[in-house]
């Protein structure tokens, strides 16, 4: 049985690029104003926010976000089609446990498959104890991580893109790539 990891924010849907732009519309009512190239994973640092600007922020943004979000392109495809295959999915993600409801309503809304929502932060260690074979990830440190006991598909973001090349993870862009690197993996 192959099991595969996915991560779900930022990788099967568009939390990071909405997540972002709920920051400049924050910014704009701080006096903040910064070009956004999402060159860096912690907004905190990105923007500079300080400790109540950064609790602030998530207070009143991380819930729109998480239930606005919505599925990258082809994801939801890719997933049936992997099942269909007999691969077991398994979404690894940091959200808190009291998330499960929402995050499980949220994928049930999209129509996407899986076969267990394991909510962890240690996300390397999560990977050994349920022997995942392959894990999609976007952080950066998870997938450097990660990295040093399975091969990592990590979906690319500017926050990310330091990791181009690195051994044990490959880049990708879409979906559709993600499909074709997993087919890769099943024939092995
Ligand atoms: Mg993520």
């Amino acid at each position: 049985l192959f099991k595969l990891g996915v991560d779900i924010d930022g990788t099967i849907n568009d939390f990071s690029n909405l997540i972002y732009k709920c920051a400049v519309i924050y910014n704009e009512g701080q006096g903040i104003y910064k070009n956004v190239d999402m060159s860096d994973y912690s907004m905190e640092r990105y923007f500079n926010w300080t400790d109540y600007q950064n609790n602030e922020f998530w207070t009143k943004y991380y819930k729109h976000a998480l239930i606005n979000t919505v599925p990258h392109k082809g994801v939801v495809q890719a997933l049936s089609l992997l099942k269909d295959r007999d691969v077991a999915i398994y979404f690894i993600t940091a959200r808190a446990e009291n998330l499960r409801e929402i995050t499980l309503e949220w994928l049930k809304k999209h129509n996407i498959q899986m076969d267990y929502l394991i909510m962890e932060k240690d996300k390397s260690k999560t990977c050994l104890d349920y022997c995942i074979n392959l894990m999609i990830e976007d952080e950066p440190d998870n997938c450097s991580a990660i990295s040093k006991h399975i091969p990592v598909l990590c979906m690319s973001y500017p926050y990310n893109q330091h990791l181009e090349g690195h051994k044990n993870i490959k880049r990708i862009e879409d979906w559709n790539e993600a499909y074709s690197e997993i087919k890769n993996y099943l024939l092995k």
